[in-house]
């Protein structure tokens, strides 16, 4: 198996408030994995620690097993490499649809514009928004937004994504439609490293579960032995203060 990304005593700090306390995680090539925890964790934190957004206090990152140097330039060259989506979409507001996906492949990673089109085209299509490539993002919907910013992110080709709690600025009726979305790329042989609260989806989308808690990795365990037999009281509460703890 090859290890995609992987943290060696991984701490933040923010002042003298300790966010992150030490974390070892590895993400293995086609893999997808939920990131799972009571909010004030530290999940975003260590999403954005992963692609650079955030610097590190102390510990190491690995890429492909090399070893990431915190510097801006060395983010800069990796970034395009680890996919994020967040909560919010961000689409320019002035560019169509296929605009807006097509616009850092060809910008930043200088790519030929028709076959930046194409695999565009092939995805907005695959995601049920072919009808939409030429619309301008306030003609779109919640979910259909943030449809467009998950194939803004796949035509990047990157070798791992990250979702942050992506559906929760959605209307409940347009949450399906994005996590179907996320459903099929987990099919697919990407690498998903994903952080949601949205439990029965995390149960069907992933392979491995990390669950945290106060700024560290409290447990982590195949999906299924998460789900019906947490080891640890602190994932059995979590599970169970969302009424998902069958026991
Ligand atoms: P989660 O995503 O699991 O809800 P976060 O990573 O957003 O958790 O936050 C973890 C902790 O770090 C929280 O206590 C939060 O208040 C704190 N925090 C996050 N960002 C900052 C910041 N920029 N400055 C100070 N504290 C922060
Ligand atoms: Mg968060």
């Amino acid at each position: 198996m090859t290890t995609i990304i992987e943290t060696k005593d991984l701490v933040k700090n923010y002042g003298t408030k300790s966010v992150l306390q030490s974390i070892n995680l590895s993400v293995q090539a086609g893999e997808v994995v939920a990131l799972l925890g009571p909010s004030g964790s530290g999940k975003s934190t260590l999403l954005r620690c992963l692609n650079g957004l955030e610097s590190t206090t102390s510990g190491t990152i690995l890429f492909n097993g090399q070893l990431v140097k915190q510097t801006e330039k060395s983010w800069q060259q990796l970034r395009p490499k680890i996919g994020m989506v967040f909560q919010s979409y961000d689409l320019f507001p002035n560019q169509t649809v296929l605009e807006n996906v097509t616009i850092g492949p060809v910008k930043v990673q200088k790519r030929a514009k028709k076959e930046v089109q194409l695999q565009a085209i092939e995805w907005l299509t695959r995601v049920g928004l072919k009808e939409q490539i030429d619309s301008y993002p306030r003609e779109l919907s919640g979910g259909q937004k943030q449809r467009v910013a998950i194939v803004r992110s796949l035509c990047m080709n990157p070798e791992l994504m990250l979702f942050d709690e992506v559906t929760a600025s959605l209307d409940p009726e347009n949450v399906r439609e994005v996590l179907e979305v996320i459903l099929e790329l987990a099919k697919t042989d990407k690498t998903l490293l994903i952080v949601t609260h949205e439990m029965e989806f995390a149960r069907l989308v992933s392979d491995r579960i990390i669950f945290m808690a106060d700024g560290q990795i409290v447990e982590e365990g195949a999906t299924k032995q998460f789900f019906e037999a947490p080891e640890t009281e602190r994932a059995y509460q979590f599970l169970r203060s969302l009424d998902f703890a069958n026991l």
